[in-house]
């Protein structure tokens, strides 16, 4: 009698489990799918203001999704690497909340979104000298020259090292990437000038904009991106390495930072379609995450016009959706 009963309460928790895991998205089919389904969508341009970028190809595709417990997905051009651009001002964002605090970057960065380009000077002036948030050209160039170091070569190094440790892996910088956006950098050099002007920023102008560039230039693949992105979905410790890269109490600042300015002026529509934080990058990268889940990311260089991935904004809001990710739904 008793076993009887033990054996029905086990055939039912095996079909339980069963219905569970046939319910729970198979994040490698997924991501398969996306690409098949994605990879003929054409709109968008290869970005050219930086003469080196104008040479990848605008075939280039690739997606990864890394778990917050450290599970890799990853279809495409997984191993094709491409500069970083503006998805590091992210990271170095998270290190210089770690030093100094999310109420001193809210006073020094801000966190508006300014509703004009990443580069915009008139957003500047606007409000004389404020950057208005940490990922925008004029912010990002600000959020650098608050890394704590004794020289530029250790605010360098630091700034390196971070990148890395949320890769987990020894990242390294494009030096023809970096050589060609130095080469005609002179918009950010006057944004970082702009600010000085109004007695806005806190280091010097010039090495805040090379070292700026520099991490900009910092080359990663997909899978690495998507490493980068499963530590803030995983509460600011890497999966990989275990270090704790962000003290948790912060992860929600950086990640209200990307809801807000991640796609510059396209960041607004994209929470309205998406529905989670994400940055991208010029080069085609894009990298979203949805905390305690995962990281998303996406490599695909024709641009939109605010210069976000077009295929990645179409990739990452077809897994939001498979997933039913967006912060906004309400989950049981
Ligand atoms: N390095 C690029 C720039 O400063 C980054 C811009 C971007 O990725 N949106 O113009």
């Amino acid at each position: 009698m008793f076993n009887n009963i033990l054996k029905s309460v086990l055939a039912t928790l095996l079909l339980l489990s069963v219905a569970a895991s046939a319910n729970s998205v198979d994040y490698n089919v997924l991501i398969k799918q996306a690409h098949q389904q994605y990879k003929t969508a054409n709109e968008g341009k290869v970005a050219d203001y930086i003469p080196a970028l104008a040479a990848y190809s605008p075939d280039n595709f690739a997606i990864a999704i890394v778990t917050a417990d450290g599970k890799v997905y990853a279809t495409g051009d997984s191993d094709k690497t491409f500069p970083l651009e503006s998805i590091s001002k992210v990271f170095t964002l998270a290190l210089v909340m770690e030093q100094h605090g999310s109420d001193e970057v809210l006073a020094k960065l801000g966190a508006n979104a300014t509703g004009l380009p990443f580069n915009s000077a008139l957003a500047v002036e606007l409000n004389p000298g404020e950057p208005q948030n940490p990922l925008v050209n004029a912010g990002a160039i600000s959020t650098v020259s608050l890394v704590k170091a004794e020289n530029k070569t250790e605010r360098w190094h630091r700034i390196l090292n971070n990148l890395s440790a949320y890769a987990d892996d020894n990242l390294t910088v494009n030096e023809p990437v970096f050589a060609s956006e130095m080469a005609t950098n002179q918009h950010n050099q006057a944004l970082a000038q702009l600010m000085l002007s109004y007695d806005v920023f806190y280091g010097d102008p010039r090495e805040a904009v090379e070292i700026y560039t520099r991490e900009c230039s910092v080359d990663v693949n997909v899978i690495q991106l998507a490493k980068m992105g499963a530590v803030l979905a995983n509460q600011g410790r890497s999966p990989f390495n275990g270090k704790q890269l962000l003290n948790a109490k912060y992860v929600p600042q950086v990640l209200a930072e990307m809801a807000i300015a991640g796609l510059y002026d396209g960041s607004g529509k994209w929470l309205y379609t998406a529905g989670i934080p994400a940055k991208s990058g010029v080069s085609g990268g894009m990298v979203a995450v949805v905390p305690g889940k995962f990281a998303i990311a996406v490599y695909s260089p024709p641009l939109d016009r605010a210069g976000n991935s077009v295929r990645g904004q179409k990739v990452i809001r077809h897994i939001a959706d498979a997933t039913r990710a967006s912060l906004f739904t309400h989950t049981q």
